[in-house]
């Protein structure tokens, strides 16, 4: 058959395929695929930056396509940053933390234990609750899995303190993680590849551009982690002041709100509290330092306001697992199993069965990582401290290099600071207010002089802030 021009189709089907082949077609499909790819993407930052909301089909779309690495790291970035500024309603932090959640599996814990319990923070400095309430409520007979993060901006992490024990490993298969529940009742994973992948991702990528304070941010990796890691009972501590992500109690009352809403949409048994975090909590401020003090809150020799802490979460945990019919019993039973050591048992059990060294716990001064200086800081005046400011705190670890700066780095974990007075009390000139635990003389000395920069005294009595803010239960408990 021939057309108007005089070519014959066959013709033009066979010079077409010949030039297809010549001139690599198949390139060019891919690039306009790619391109329509990256037009979707930029449209999305775009939507945001100008502060409009998305769809769940769009932020679908944003989140498993940058789990899948479809979407490269700059693009999430901006996508971040543009969230960071411009806010998401409560559908879109809802839709992105399911999103999240599915991006990889979800585990049922259901043939485990009939009700998993969960903490979680959203973040603070000297933050080790985890470290020793996990083996608490354990202990008393209420099985915990959870998966934990890593350090993130100046707040440190669970996942990096445990790596301060040698062997100690976050890397579990989900057939790990029912197992070693299901045995000993205490299990801490990392993000795996398996479980909120999109979360883990996004961690890593918040840390390091500045997109870590943003409240939809923060309710959706925390929740997403605890959707897909199949906890049904979870305690969530939200950390408000100078040392958390949220400065002002309303900021971290919205946050703890938002995060309750989603749990309970998510058919989950979720209480919030808002816990202080304007000065570091208990003493210790750096990986190793922080597992040495969760160990000697169990072993009942912490500092009383820690271990107060300690008993009262764990309490509350164990009554909304219904394991004690009130939160006094509840606080009894914590109280039991931290005097007869069966807490403590527990920690070793649980160390050990993640490939860390039990003799750890019982030698933590031999057996953890320890900084090479130790320098004493001495108070330049006399008075009642008025301010021990927990963020100061965290950066100055950071930079003390028990923190990252960028993607991948690599964390000194025997740095680090402990305190020797906090707020309320008084101090007299030359006394010491903190340990700095550092590599070199000189690392100590800059650490000195940045860490006085967040302290303050008065010349009379200064209240120590209350540790509980608020506690919100979910509307129907
Ligand atoms: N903890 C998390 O898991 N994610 C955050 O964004 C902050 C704290």
């Amino acid at each position: 058959m021939a057309n108007d021009a005089g070519y014959s189709v066959t013709t033009l089907g066979a010079a077409l395929r010949r030039w297809v082949q010549r001139s690599n077609l198949r390139f060019l499909i891919h690039a306009v695929v790619a391109y329509t790819w990256a037009m979707n993407t930029i449209d999305i930052i775009a939507k945001k930056r100008d502060g409009l909301s998305l769809g769940p089909d769009e932020i679908d779309f944003f989140v498993q396509g940058y789990a899948r690495g479809e979407i490269p790291d700059y693009q999430a970035a901006a996508w971040c940053m543009a969230v960071l500024l411009r806010g998401m309603s409560a559908e879109e932090t809802t839709d992105l933390t399911l999103s999240m959640a599915r991006s990889g599996q979800m585990l049922d814990l259901s043939d485990v234990a009939p009700l998993v319990a969960d903490k979680h923070s959203t973040g603070g400095v000297g933050d080790k609750v985890t470290l020793a309430l996990g083996p608490v409520v354990a202990a008393a007979g209420q099985p915990v899995g959870k998966m934990s993060g890593r350090g993130l901006g100046f707040s440190g992490g669970t996942i990096d303190k445990l790596e301060s024990i040698p062997g100690w490993s976050p890397a579990l298969s989900l057939d790990d993680f029912k197992r070693q529940l299901r045995r000993i009742g205490l299990v801490i994973a990392g993000q795996t590849a398996d479980l909120a992948p999109a979360d883990g991702k996004l961690y890593a990528l918040r840390d390091v551009t500045g997109t870590v304070p943003s409240l939809p941010l923060i309710a959706s990796s925390v929740m997403s982690k605890k959707l897909a890691a199949g906890a049904n009972v979870i305690l969530l501590d939200v950390k408000v002041g100078e040392g958390a992500f949220m400065r002002t109690l309303e900021e971290a009352e919205a946050l703890a709100e938002i995060m309750v809403a989603i749990g309970t949409l998510a058919g989950r048994r979720v209480a919030a509290r808002v816990t202080d975090m304007s000065q570091p909590l208990g003493l210790a401020v750096g990986n190793a330092l922080e597992v040495k003090e969760a160990i000697a809150t169990l072993r009942e020799e912490g500092p009383p306001d820690f271990t107060a802490l300690i008993l009262e979460e764990a309490a509350l945990l164990l009554h909304l697992c219904g394991c004690y019919p009130s939160e006094a019993l509840a606080h009894d039973a914590a109280q039991r199993v931290l005097a007869d050591g069966s807490a403590l048992e527990k920690l070793r059990q649980f160390v050990s069965a993640q490939g860390g060294d039990p003799a750890a716990i019982d030698a933590p001064a031999a057996r953890l990582p320890q900084a090479p200086v130790v320098f004493s800081l001495p108070s330049p005046r006399s008075g009642w401290l008025s301010a021990v400011n927990a963020r100061t705190f965290g950066e100055t670890v950071v930079q003390l290099g028990g923190g990252r700066l960028k993607k991948g780095d690599q964390i000194d974990f025997g740095v680090g600071a402990v305190l020797r007075a906090k707020i309320g009390d008084h101090v007299e000139a030359g006394q010491t207010l903190c340990e700095i635990h550092a590599r070199t003389p000189a690392e100590a000395q800059k650490a000195a002089e940045r860490l006085l920069t967040g302290y303050a005294w008065a010349d009379a009595p200064v209240q120590p802030p209350p540790l509980v803010k608020r506690t919100i239960y979910q509307q129907g408990s």
